[in-house]
């Protein structure tokens, strides 16, 4: 056999830059995976709201990732120009705080960059919250959509956990979600009311589906109105009391008063209910 230098230099130097590829993404990895003091970075935390299910003995984990494209990716594909600019993802309480972004940012970039490796940290974490709350005797719940607007029901196997009740808000039409919108049996969905053209209609779809709808009013007398005089045929109820969604009478409004920088919302988000 003739001994091809050429082709030999040409075949070290594609392994040299295959290692030098894996190499960068295991630094990647490494540095969305892990906090800036190198502690393994946890996907799921708490929120202020979700902790008041604690008193109804619910214990909720919350994942907050990069909403619309903070992160470079596109995360909420439904999201209006209205709900970006108000996002209580990026603009309430502890969430303007600069180790709160570089968190969420690392997250979104790890679940579109490493999927996989993603996921099974999720699992994980899933788990063990499972196992926690049938010590304490606590339902669990976890929120994955606290910031975003995914379809979660596609990314993992939530069936895997069934003693585990998922839930978030979406501003994706039924149809996008699950099956043609038949969702998992411990999966609870929300929709989010918005100035986007088209959501009125969806909203209704929702409703009429036995699904909730969350609409964002000025303040807490639209709020209180709202509740007294259900809207479009069908009743209303205070989504501010808790956020434990899943528990919620089916076909119901939820009304919630506008917070953070939502308070001076211009776009259509915010409804005004008249009095
Ligand atoms: S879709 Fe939801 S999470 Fe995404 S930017 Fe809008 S309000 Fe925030």
């Amino acid at each position: 056999m003739i001994y091809d230098a050429a082709a030999e230099l040409a075949k070290l130097k594609r392994t040299q830059r295959t290692l030098e590829r894996k190499a960068k993404r295991a630094k990647c990895v490494t540095a969305y995976s892990l906090t800036t003091a190198g502690n393994p970075r946890k996907i799921l935390g708490r929120g202020n709201k979700t902790d008041l299910g604690l008193l109804g003995k619910v214990d909720t984990l919350i994942l907050y990732a990069s909403p619309a494209d903070e992160s470079g990716y596109n995360l909420c594909p439904w999201s209006t120009p209205g709900c970006v600019d108000s996002c209580l993802g990026h603009s309430s309480g502890r969430m303007v705080f600069n180790s709160s972004e570089v968190a969420r940012i690392a997250k979104a970039r790890w679940l579109v960059e490493f999927p996989a490796h993603f996921k099974a940290q999720l699992n994980k974490e899933v788990a063990a919250h499972a196992r926690r709350c049938a010590k304490s005797g606590y339902r669990a719940a976890v929120r994955l959509n606290g910031s975003t607007d995914q379809c979660w029901e596609k990314l993992i196997d939530m069936e895997l956990h069934p003693t585990v009740t998922f839930y978030d808000y979406t501003k994706a039409p039924l149809e996008k979600r699950g099956n043609n919108g038949v969702l998992p049996a411990n999966y609870s969905l929300t929709f989010s009311y918005s100035e986007a053209p088209g959501s009125h209609a969806m909203a209704l779809q929702y409703l009429a589906a036995g699904h909730n709808v969350a609409i964002v009013t000025r303040n807490k007398a639209q709020s209180a109105q709202l509740v007294a005089d259900g809207f479009c045929g069908f009743p209303a109820i205070d989504g501010d009391v808790s956020d434990i969604r899943f528990d919620d009478p089916p076909g119901h409004w939820v009304a919630l008063y506008a917070k953070g920088s939502a308070r001076k919302d211009t776009s259509g988000f915010v409804q005004d209910i008249a009095a």
